[in-house]
C-alpha cells in the first residue's frame, strides 16, 4: 500500500471556463455525475483521516459550484476536533465573503490553489476561451481578499509554450506575485492524454524555467515530482511540477495522491477511465489495494515509460486511407453534411486543415514507382496552429479501389512538431521541396461504428471521403457507388491543376 499523502477530490464536472488545455482531470469528468450526498462525502474523509490520509484537495470542474457543501464540511470536520489540511483547487471567480469566513474560521491548515496561467487579461481569456472583459481583474481581486485576510494561496500556471512560456513573461508573473503578495507560484506541465494529443505542440518542460533564471532561484527542496525555489531574496516560493505520468509507471506510486470523485469513484490511473473503482462495494483500503495492484501492472508493462505522449518512443505504424471523389447534387458542402447527418452519421467534429506536400528534389526510382506522397497536416484549434503528423503514403491498387498506405514517422501517433520544415530536412537527407498546399474543410462523422471524414478542398470545391476500410454504398449510408470515383491520382493532379 502507498504511503498515504493526499486525496484529490474532485466535487463536479462543472465549470464556467473552458480552458482550452483542459485535460478534466484525466478525462474522467466528462459524463454527467450526480453529486454525491455531503453526509457520505463527510462520511469518506472521515475513513480517509483513519488511513491515513492528511491532506484533502477539493477540485472539479470548479469545486465552488459546491461550496455550501465544502463550508459545511469545514464545520464538521472542526467540530468533531478534525484538521487535515484542505486544499480548494479553483479558477477563483466564485470566491466570496461566506466561503473566507468558514475557511478562517477552520482550525487546521487551509489554502487555496488558484489556477492562473497568464497575468495579462488578453492572454488569460485566450486560454479559458471565454470573451468575459473583466473577469480577470474579478479573479485577481478574489486573490487579493483571500491573500488580505491572510488566506494563503498558491497561483498555478500551466506552462503553455508560445503563451506564457518566454523569459520575459515569466518575469511578469514573478512581478505579478510580488505585488500581489501571493506566497507560492506553481508551474505545471501541461498533461496530454489521448484525447488531448492535439495540445503536443504547447508542451513545454517545467525545468526550462529554472535555466532561464539561474542567478535568481535558489533550489531549497528537490522531490521526484518538484523541485523548490526561492525567488531571490524574497519570500515567493516557485514550485516546478513535472507531469507524474512523464517519470513513469514505474514511479507512480511514489507520487500520485488518490483520485476520488464525489460520485464514489476511485480512478487510480488517470489514462484508464474504465478502471475506476467504485468505493461503496469496498472498503477504502480494498479499493486503494487493487488501485495499487493497477499501478504496478502500468508499472510492469510501460516501466519508466507511460502511456502519455510526451514519452519519447519512436512511433512508426502503418494504416490504409481509402480516399473517394464525391460528385453530388447538392450545391453545398454544409447542406451535404446535413444530409449524411439525416441518414444517421453522427458528427463527431470539425476541423480545418492545411496538408503540405514534398517530394524530394531528386526523386528515386522507388519514390516514383511506388508513387509516394509524403506530406505534413496543419490544422487550426481554438485559433491556435497545430502542425502535425508527416507521413509517408504510398498508393496502391487493389480490387478496384485506390488506397494509400501511411506511415506515420513521429514520435508518436498524432505527434505534433514545431518547424515541419525543420524536421523533414532533419529526417530525411535527401532535400525535400514542397509540391502543393491544400486547404481543407473536414467533418468527421462515425456511422454503424465506421469512422470516416468528408472533406471541401476550399481552393477548388472539391469533396472527398475518407474511410479507413473500402467504401461500400451498401454499408455506408446509401450513398450510390456512382456517386464515388476510386481514382486518387487523377484527384490529386486535379488539385494541382486547379491551385
Ligand atoms: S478552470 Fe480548471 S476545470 Fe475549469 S476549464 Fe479550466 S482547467 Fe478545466
Ligand atoms: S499509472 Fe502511469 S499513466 Fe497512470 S497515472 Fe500513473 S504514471 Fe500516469
Amino acid at each position: 500500500m502507498l504511503s498515504e499523502k493526499s486525496w484529490r477530490i474532485s466535487l463536479t464536472q462543472r465549470c464556467n471556463y473552458k480552458c482550452f488545455f483542459c485535460h478534466e482531470e484525466g478525462s474522467v469528468m466528462s459524463k454527467e455525475r450526480t453529486v454525491i450526498d455531503e453526509d457520505v462525502l463527510y462520511e469518506m474523509i472521515l475513513e480517509g483521516i483513519q488511513n491515513g490520509f492528511e491532506q484533502f484537495n477539493f477540485t472539479g470542474g470548479e469545486p465552488l459550484y459546491e461550496k455550501k457543501i465544502i463550508i459545511s464540511l469545514l464545520k464538521k470536520l472542526a467540530a468533531e476536533g478534525k484538521t487535515p489540511e484542505i486544499t480548494i483547487g479553483t479558477n477563483g471567480t466564485m470566491i466570496d465573503d461566506l466561503l473566507l469566513d468558514a475557511m478562517k474560521a477552520y482550525p487546521g491548515k487551509i489554502k487555496f490553489n488558484c489556477s492562473m496561467h497568464a497575468v495579462d487579461e488578453e492572454t488569460y481569456l485566450k486560454i479559458i476561451s471565454l470573451s468575459q472583459k473583466g473577469i480577470f481583474n474579478h479573479v485577481v481581486g478574489h486573490i487579493q481578499r483571500a491573500v488580505e485576510i491572510e488566506i494563503p494561496v498558491k497561483l498555478n500556471f500551466v506552462l503553455l509554450k508560445g503563451i506564457n512560456n518566454s523569459k520575459e513573461y515569466i518575469q511578469k508573473i514573478f512581478d505579478f506575485a510580488i505585488e500581489k503578495r501571493v506566497q507560492t507560484l506553481k508551474f505545471l506541465e501541461l498533461l496530454i492524454t489521448d484525447k488531448l494529443i492535439y495540445l503536443y505542440d504547447y508542451y513545454y518542460e517545467v525545468d526550462s524555467i529554472a535555466a532561464m533564471f539561474p542567478d535568481d532561484l535558489y533550489l531549497i527542496s528537490n522531490e521526484i515530482k518538484r523541485n523548490v525555489y526561492r525567488y531571490k531574496d524574497t519570500d515567493l516560493i516557485i514550485e516546478l511540477q513535472k507531469c507524474p505520468c512523464k517519470m513513469g509507471c514505474n514511479t507512480c506510486q511514489q507520487v500520485a495522491g488518490r483520485m476520488l470523485t464525489s460520485d464514489g469513484y476511485y480512478f487510480p490511473c488517470f489514462t484508464l477511465v474504465n478502471n475506476a473503482i467504485k468505493l461503496d462495494q469496498y472498503t477504502q483500503k480494498e479499493a486503494f489495494a487493487k488501485g495499487d495492484q493497477l499501478i504496478k501492472t502500468m508499472g510492469r508493462r510501460y516501466k519508466n515509460g507511460s502511456p502519455l505522449i510526451i514519452q519519447k518512443i519512436q512511433h512508426i505504424k502503418k494504416k490504409k486511407e481509402y480516399y473517394y471523389e464525391v460528385n453530388s447534387t447538392d450545391q453545398n458542402f454544409e447542406s451535404w453534411c446535413g444530409v449524411l447527418k439525416n441518414k444517421g452519421a453522427n458528427l463527431v467534429m470539425k476541423r480545418t486543415f492545411k496538408e503540405i506536400y514534398f517530394k524530394p528534389q531528386m526523386p528515386n526510382e522507388d519514390w516514383d514507382k511506388n508513387q509516394m506522397i509524403f506530406k505534413v497536416y496543419q490544422n487550426t484549434y481554438n485559433g491556435y496552429k497545430h502542425n502535425h503528423v508527416l507521413a509517408f503514403n504510398k498508393l496502391i491498387e487493389e480490387g478496384g479501389h485506390i488506397y494509400t498506405e501511411v506511415t506515420y514517422l513521429t514520435e508518436k501517433e498524432d505527434a505534433r512538431i514545431d518547424d515541419y520544415e525543420e524536421f523533414v530536412k532533419k529526417t530525411f537527407e535527401k532535400k525535400m521541396e514542397i509540391t502543393m498546399e491544400c486547404n481543407w474543410e473536414i467533418n468527421f462523422f462515425e456511422y454503424k461504428g465506421v469512422p470516416f471524414s468528408v472533406g471541401e478542398h476550399l481552393e477548388s470545391g472539391m469533396w472527398t471521403l475518407l474511410c479507413e476500410q473500402p467504401f461500400n454504398s451498401e454499408e455506408l449510408l446509401g450513398l450510390k457507388s456512382s456517386n464515388v470515383k476510386t481514382n486518387l491520382i487523377s484527384f490529386l493532379e486535379k488539385l494541382k491543376l486547379k491551385n
